[in-house]
C-alpha cells in the first residue's frame, strides 16, 4: 500500500493502556485514538512494523512509575516505517523516506505517551536513520533499541580489539547484538556467551567463539577470566567474580543489586549511532535476529507481550502488519 501525506487521517487504531497491570489485562485496542501532532523537529511516520522490548511490559506493570509519563499510554519504542510528513525544522529526512529508530531519546525519562504500536507515530529526526537497503521493515524494526543498548554498553566498557568478552544472556534481543558487535565491530579477540542448551548453536553462528550452557556450567567457575562482561540478565554479583583485574562489568538490568565494580546505564537513542552501524547491517556482518515464532499481527499484540514476558524469546518479537 502506498503511504502519502494526503492519506493521513486524524484518528487511528492504537493499543492503549489506562492503568498498570499485565499486558493481557490492561492493553486495549482503541480505534479512535488521536494521530499525534507534529513538532518542528519531528517527522510523522506510517508504522509498518514495531518491535517489542521488555521495557514496554515493565512500564505497563508500573515498574518505572516515578520517571514515566502519565497514563493513558501507547507502548512501543522501536519502529520501521515511511515518513509521511516533516516538521518545519527537519533538515535531512523527507516525505517517502523509509526509516527506522527508537523513538524515545532517554529510555526511562518520560517516554512518549504515543509509542510505536498505533498506525502512525512521531519521532525527532535525530532519533531516526534511513532503513538499511538490504533489510525489510520487519527486520529493521527488530534492530534499534537492542543494537543501541549493545553499542552504548560496549563503548562504556571500552571494549577494543584484542580484548575478551563474556556476554550473559547471549540469545536475547540485546545479547544477540552484543555478540555480533563485539566480534565484528569492536574486534574482540574472544567472545564467550551464555544461553540454555538449545540456543548454543545460534550463539556460535552470531560470532561466539565459545558458548556456555548455563544449565550445566557456572561461568564464574571457569579457569578463564574476561576483560569485559556484558550482563544482560542482572547477575552482576556473579559476573564480578569472572573479570580480570581491572576488567569491566556492565549490567543493563535496570533494577536490583549492583556488585562493585559493575556499573549500569540506561540507553540513549541516537539516529547517528544507527547510521554508524548501517554499513555493518548492509554488508551482512551484523544481522537482526527474530524469534522463529516472533512475528505477530497487530491484533495479536497482547499475546506477543505474553510470549516476551516468559523471558525465553530468542532475539526479537516484531508486530507486523500494522
Ligand atoms: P529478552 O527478553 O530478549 O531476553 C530473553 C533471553 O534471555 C532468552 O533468549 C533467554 O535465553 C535469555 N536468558 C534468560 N535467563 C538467562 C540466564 N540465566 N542466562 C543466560 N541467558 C538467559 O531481553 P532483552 O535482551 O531485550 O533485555 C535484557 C534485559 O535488559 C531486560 O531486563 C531489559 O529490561 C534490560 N534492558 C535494559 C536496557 C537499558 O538501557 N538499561 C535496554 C534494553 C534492555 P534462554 O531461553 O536460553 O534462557
Amino acid at each position: 500500500m502506498e503511504h502519502t501525506a494526503s492519506s493521513i487521517p486524524s484518528k487511528m487504531k492504537a493499543w492503549v493502556y489506562s492503568e498498570h497491570g499485565k499486558p493481557v489485562d490492561v492493553l486495549k485496542l482503541d480505534s479512535n485514538y488521536d494521530v499525534p501532532s507534529l513538532k518542528e523537529d519531528q517527522v510523522l511516520i506510517k508504522v509498518v512494523a514495531a518491535a517489542l522490548n521488555p521495557v514496554d511490559f515493565k512500564r505497563m506493570l508500573g515498574m518505572f512509575i516515578h520517571s514515566d509519563s502519565p497514563l493513558p499510554s501507547v507502548p512501543g519504542y522501536d519502529v520501521a516505517g515511511v515518513v509521511l510528513k516533516v516538521g518545519s525544522q527537519v533538515r535531512t529526512l523527507k516525505e517517502g523516506d523509509e526509516v527506522y529508530g527508537n523513538i524515545n531519546e532517554k529510555g526511562l525519562d518520560r517516554p512518549k505517551r504515543s509509542g510505536t504500536l498505533p498506525e502512525y507515530t512521531v519521532a525527532e529526526e535525530n532519533l531516526l536513520a534511513l532503513k538499511p537497503k538490504n533489510l525489510g521493515f520487519i527486520e529493521a524494526a527488530a534492530i534499534p533499541l537492542a543494537i543501541g543498548t549493545a553499542y552504548e554498553g560496549l563503548q562504556k566498557t571500552a571494549l577494543s580489539a584484542g580484548k575478551s568478552i563474556l556476554v550473559l544472556g547471549g540469545a536475547g534481543g540485546v545479547g544477540t547484538m552484543v555478540i555480533q558487535l563485539a566480534k565484528h565491530v569492536f574486534g574482540a579477540s574472544k567472545v564467550t556467551a551464555t544461553s540454555s542448551s538449545a540456543k548454543l548453536e545460534l550463539l556460535k553462528s552470531l560470532g561466539a567463539d565459545l558458548a556456555i550452557d548455563y544449565t550445566k556450567d557456572n561461568f564464574e567457575d571457569l579457569p578463564e577470566k574476561f576483560d569485559v562482561i556484558y550482563d544482560a540478565i542482572g547477575q552482576s554479583e556473579r559476573a564480578v567474580k569472572a573479570i580480570k583485574e581491572g576488567g569491566k562489568v556492565v549490567t543493563i538490568e535496570p533494577v536490583g543489586e549492583l556488585a562493585e565494580p559493575a556499573f549500569r546505564f540506561i540507553l540513549t537513542s541516537s539516529g547517528a549511532m544507527l547510521e554508524t552501524l548501517n554499513p555493518f547491517l548492509e554488508n551482512g556482518k551484523v544481522k537482526p535476529v527474530i524469534d522463529p515464532r516472533g512475528t505477530f499481527a497487530f491484533s495479536q499484540t497482547p499475546q506477543a507481550f505474553s510470549y516476551l514476558e516468559t523471558g525465553r524469546v530468542t532475539g526479537k518479537i516484531v508486530i507486523h502488519p500494522i
